[in-house]
C-alpha cells in the first residue's frame, strides 16, 4: 500500500468532492482528509488546513497531470461538444440547440424578489434550433 500524499486542498467539501469523482472516474483512490470535521464544523476548515484531497504517492504524477487537464478547460470543452442525442430540428433537421429566455419566468422570480425577499430562479426556457430557431421534433 501507497503512502498517501495531499495533492489539493479546498475549504469546502463540495469542491474537494468534485476533484475527488474526476480522479476516481480516472482510476486513482483519493481520500479526503478533514471532510467530516468541516461538515460537522464549518469554521474550523481553515484551523484544519482545509480538505484535502489525497492520492497515492505512485499515482501523483498521473493525477498532477489530470488536475492540470482540468485546470486548461480541457474537459470543459468536452461537455460543450457533447451533441444533443436524438433531437433534432423540425424544421432544418439541426442538431445544434439553445435556450429561449422565458421571460414571464424571470419577470415572475424579479416580483417576487421584490415582494418577499426570496429568489425563485426562473426556470430554463423551451429549447430551439441554434441555426433556424425551429423547435425540436417531439
Ligand atoms: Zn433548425
Amino acid at each position: 500500500m501507497s503512502e498517501f500524499v495531499t495533492l489539493e486542498v479546498h475549504t469546502n467539501p463540495w469542491d474537494a468532492h468534485i476533484t475527488r469523482g474526476l480522479l476516481e472516474s480516472e482510476g486513482i483512490p483519493v481520500l479526503l482528509q478533514n471532510e467530516h470535521q468541516v461538515w460537522a464544523n464549518w469554521p474550523f476548515s481553515l484551523a484544519l488546513g482545509g480538505v484535502q484531497v489525497q492520492v497515492p504517492a505512485n499515482a501523483l504524477t498521473r493525477a498532477t497531470a489530470i488536475l492540470n487537464r482540468r485546470n486548461s478547460g480541457e474537459y470543459q470543452q468536452e461537455v460543450f461538444d457533447i451533441p444533443a442525442t436524438g433531437m433534432r430540428c423540425a424544421s432544418c433537421g439541426g442538431t445544434r440547440f439553445t435556450r429561449d429566455v422565458n421571460w414571464g419566468q424571470v419577470v415572475l422570480a424579479l416580483v417576487t424578489l421584490y415582494w418577499s425577499s426570496v429568489i425563485f430562479p426562473p426556470r430554463k426556457g423551451p429549447m430551439k434550433c441554434a441555426d433556424c430557431g425551429g423547435r425540436p421534433e417531439a
